[in-house]
């Protein structure tokens, strides 16, 4: 008969199996406690004197793996990873604004950005006002005595529009404003902002950087240190920490990220090619098209790398918008981007929703506009899909005209 053992034992007191041999993939580690060999030894790790983790929402290996990594990409030092991309935008902002100081956003930020800036800072003091960044006046004209930061992102969603990056890091400089670049879109392949003037780095690592649509979190980072632990110190008070199951799956998605945006790109240049090219699309948006209204600065500041984002626009209204959706089922027609797979969102009914019509139209987000987030599939297979959805919408709309 073999002794049976204390039930503590099989819950508790089993160690890891020794090897001489080390694991390839990181592992997981969800740990959410770490025990220390004593009182002196936990003081010196909260005291900074010797490194060690303690409680899981003020830090755990697989966040701090991933923040090194992301880190390494943008050419930043002690990055923060967080549960959500609006977990980094808000420890950036919270973490570092105070009651009374002013903060310029860019008009078409992402939509929570915008609603956190519009509705929810000023509840706290914080004063905020908008203004086109591609439009380095109206940025200047909303600068006040006691404006503190700039929070722009590179390329808009979803008209694609190219801030006005060098314009605006020159004003802050001169000026001692902070400028925060969410930088989701462009990623560090496209564009690193500590390269050209920023003071913090924000990401949805949800989105390209993780890259399969099954993990939310985000990323911000500080050129300065004491900006560096404000924004730590809010995150860990608020509870912003991300799971390590997620930062596990964001650190195996960001070993493809390069071939997979790269791919994705070439794959965006050739469909705004082909869709441009049918009877029925109305115009397409895409940053280093020689049509596209910021040309000049997208190749300039990007270098000819046009990234997956790729906006288009339909001849026809809400009809014609169904039947090219229903006439492509295979292809996800989801509000989000960065998939390994082609994703298409349609801001009239879903990011842009909350806008009045005339808004939208003045911003040229019609009932025909799609935004596409071009993955990583066979180009012959993508353009197979839009010729077959676009001849549905110019069906619809003759059915209908
Ligand atoms: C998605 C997104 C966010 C928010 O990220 P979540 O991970 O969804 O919280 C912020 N900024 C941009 C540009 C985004 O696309």
């Amino acid at each position: 008969m073999t002794d049976r053992k204390p039930f503590e034992t099989l819950v508790r007191r089993t160690g890891w199996p020794d090897s001489v041999s080390r694991a390839v993939a990181t592992p997981i580690q969800p740990s959410v406690v770490y025990a220390s060999d004593s009182p002196d030894e936990l003081d010196a790790q909260y005291a900074g004197d010797v490194a060690g983790y303690t409680y899981a929402r003020e830090g755990h290996p697989n966040a701090d793996v991933l923040a090194r990594k992301i880190d390494g990409l943008e050419g930043a030092e002690g990055g923060l990873i967080t549960g959500s991309g609006m977990a980094a935008v808000t420890a950036a902002l919270m973490g570092l604004l105070n009651a009374g100081d002013h903060i310029i956003g860019g008009d078409q930020l992402y939509g929570r950005s915008l609603r956190l800036m519009t509705q929810d800072l000023n509840r706290f003091g914080i004063a905020t006002s908008l203004a086109d960044p591609t439009d380095i006046a109206a940025i200047e004209a909303a600068i006040r005595p006691e404006t503190k930061m700039i929070l722009v992102e590179v390329v808009s969603n979803p008209t694609l529009r190219v801030a006005d990056m060098e314009g605006i890091a020159r004003l802050c400089a001169e000026r001692r404003i902070l400028l925060a670049v969410d930088n989701t879109f462009t990623t560090p392949r496209a564009y690193r902002p500590f390269d050209h003037g920023a003071d913090i780095v924000i990401h949805s690592v949800t989105k390209l950087l993780a890259g399969h649509s099954d993990a939310t979190l985000g990323y911000v980072a500080a050129r300065d240190p004491a900006h560096r632990k404000a924004i730590y110190d809010f995150a860990v008070t608020t509870g912003l920490t991300p799971s390590p199951f997620d930062c596990w799956l964001a650190e195996r998605g960001l070993y493809t990220f390069s071939l997979r945006y790269d791919r994705a790109e070439e794959n965006a240049r050739q469909l705004a090619a082909h869709l441009a090219s049918l009877t029925g699309v109305k115009r397409v948006l895409y940053p280093t098209r020689p049509d596209h209204p910021d040309h000049n600065r997208a190749m300039a500041l990007l270098g000819a790398r046009g990234g997956n984002m790729l906006s288009f626009e339909l001849e026809g209204g809400r009809a014609a918008a169904n039947a090219m959706t229903r006439a492509m089922p295979e292809l996800a027609f989801a509000p989000t981007l960065g998939d390994i797979g082609t994703t298409l969102s349609h801001p009239a009914s879903s990011s842009h929703r909350a806008m009045s019509p005339e808004a939208r139209e003045a911003n040229g987000i019609s009932e025909g506009f799609f935004r596409i987030s071009v993955g990583c599939e066979e180009i012959e297979l993508l353009m197979r899909d839009f010729s077959a959805g676009v001849a549905a919408a110019e069906a619809a709309g003759e059915a209908a005209g």
